[in-house]
């Protein structure tokens, strides 16, 4: 089970629990103060994802100026 770490914005009380994956911080009550209202923040071990998609753009060389011989006008 994944510890999930929370904040308590009423009391400013940081505090860890024991969940399971999908668990909502509805169950979640802070230690201190008893708050139900309190926030999940970001679990540190379980950041992933590094995800860089490195699109090689096709170099799109146009603009060749076609010489445009001009002019005989008079
Ligand atoms: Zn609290």
């Amino acid at each position: 089970m994944p510890l999930y770490e929370y904040r308590c914005p009423a009391c400013h009380e940081r505090f860890e629990v024991l969940q399971r994956v999908g668990d909502g911080a509805e169950s979640v009550r802070c230690p201190e103060c008893g708050a139900r209202d309190v926030a999940r923040q970001l679990s540190t071990f379980a950041a992933g994802h590094a995800g860089g998609g490195a699109s090689s753009f096709a170099d799109a060389g146009g603009g060749c100026g076609r010489p445009q011989c001009g002019s005989g006008f008079t």
